[in-house]
């Protein structure tokens, strides 16, 4: 199976091409040259193992690696997890159940596909024999997830860098404390958008690049749109069968990627029941399918934060297919955005979503709703797909409500919300380990010295 960019410039290449490289030097986004048909593999995959299916999906996309190793490899991505089943469904009543994605490492979603990311890159320095030194921004939940995809992996060095006092303790307490010597936590002084410029003008320097096999973690890598699509086929399974093509899987989106991975499936013949995109009050995608204008706007902080974006940088890829698979509209639509900062798409007819917007002062409302009905405690990103759920609710649509991070990371919302401050056991055995980090100008100079003198040497 080939990837080729969405822009249509760039020559197609392999899967273990797309995963190093990226973002397409064409500035677009890597997708599979061809979806599989998954139908006929259906009713033999409906037994399998998390792992199992894992493997399984994957080798669709992949034929460098053998079954063997791919199992071998997906195995080891979800041992880490604190469910015997990775990604277990829980039933809150006859019509809602949550797809509880919060098991792994770092409790968020975002170990699904790092985890495999983290075991993927090892395999790919092991046959190249090439060591690479890894870097990334981060305002919380990404960098973590990067950093336990990766801690005390032969080959590579991590070094994430992160507004000192900018981010929560818990987010912070995720990596600093690992105690890992390949991992590089850099507290840099000044905001997130410090953070992000920085980084930038460290990637931007080929010939640093390549002296010290730079790689990126960012939230475009196809491995994990694929990733992630695997766990919604698993929840989509573990459905009675007969509701399985009425239950529409409501997804909590900043960046598009999680929702993407799973609308992905029904392209790929998978009779999924639609999908709803649930935005906080940083609502660029509600406002785009309500409206068919997609239109960037300032970010305002929110109680949930991992979903605090603006441009979505997952949404060329949904374009892409929407535009009919045709990488010149692609790029006129990029171009436009990216000079105008908005587009307009006439006559849309949004046949994809549904979705949804739900507010700050909602989604303390709603986390005291869900726990007075269910005995229940969400987190705030979580709460976004219960929006509605305080009205009158007249539909009797089943949902699964995808809940993206375990309530414990956000014990003051979750206080002020209903009394009470969830706990991990993951978050507390962090508390007893050694803090590890490294104050550091946020200047292109000292991040490159660091690296340089830190980092692994080719
Ligand atoms: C990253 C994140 C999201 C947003 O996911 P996207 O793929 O960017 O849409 C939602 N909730 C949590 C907890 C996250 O960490």
């Amino acid at each position: 199976m080939k990837f080729q960019s969405t822009r249509g410039q760039s020559p197609a290449v392999s899967f273990s091409e797309a995963v190093a490289i990226g973002l397409a030097p064409d500035g677009g986004l890597y997708l599979p040259a061809q979806l599989p048909d998954l139908s006929s593999f259906l009713s033999q995959w409906e037994d399998l193992s998390y792992p199992e299916l894992c493997a399984s999906f994957f080798e669709l996309f992949d034929q460098e690696l053998s079954s063997a190793e791919w199992l071998d490899l997906a195995q080891r991505s979800y041992s880490g997890f604190a469910h015997s089943e990775i990604a277990p469904l829980r039933q809150l009543d006859d019509q809602i159940r949550v797809l509880e994605l919060f098991h792994g490492p770092t409790l968020a979603f975002k170990d699904f596909a790092l985890q495999l990311l983290g075991n993927l890159y090892e395999k790919q320095i092991a046959r190249t024999g090439t060591p690479i030194n890894v870097l990334g921004a981060t305002s919380g939940d990404t960098g973590a997830a990067a950093i336990h995809g990766l801690l005390g992996k032969d080959g590579v060095s991590v070094f994430i860098l992160y507004p000192n006092g900018r981010v929560s303790p818990l987010q912070e307490r995720q990596m600093t404390r690992t105690e890992a010597d390949n991992v590089f936590p850099l507290a840099i002084e000044g905001n997130f958008d410090d953070a992000q410029k920085a980084l930038k003008e460290v990637f931007s320097d080929q010939e640093f690049r390549n002296q010290v096999a730079l790689s990126a973690v960012n939230s475009i890598n196809i491995a994990r749109v694929l990733a992630q699509a695997v766990y919604y086929l698993y929840a989509w399974f573990r459905l009675p069968v007969k509701e399985r093509e009425e239950t529409r899987f409501v997804v909590p989106s900043g960046n598009f990627g999680n929702v993407l991975a799973g609308w992905m499936l029904g392209r790929m013949g998978v009779p999924m029941g639609g999908f709803q995109v649930a935005t906080n009050q940083n609502d660029i995608l509600y406002r785009f399918f309500s409206t068919g204008r997609y239109q960037v706007d300032e970010v305002r902080p929110s109680l949930a934060p991992s979903m605090d974006i603006q441009v979505a940088s997952n949404f060329e890829r949904f374009l892409y297919y929407a535009l009919g698979e045709d990488p010149v509209r692609v790029r006129e639509v990029m171009h436009g955005i990216k000079n105008h900062g908005s587009f307009v798409w006439k006559d849309f007819e949004n046949s994809h979503f549904t979705v949804s917007r739900t507010d700050d002062e909602e989604i303390g409302k709603i986390i005291a709703h869900v726990y007075r009905e269910y005995d229940y405690v969400v987190d705030p990103h979580t709460a976004c797909g219960f929006a509605g759920i305080c009205g009158p609710d007249a539909s009797s649509e089943k949902k699964v409500i995808v809940s993206t991070a375990h309530p414990a990371k956000f014990p003051q919302t979750i206080q002020k919300a209903i009394g009470l401050s969830p706990t991990h056991p993951f978050l507390e055995e962090l508390a007893t380990h050694k803090e590890q980090k490294f104050p550091l100008q946020a200047h292109a100079q000292d991040i490159r010295q660091f690296i340089l003198s830190h980092g692994q040497k080719k």
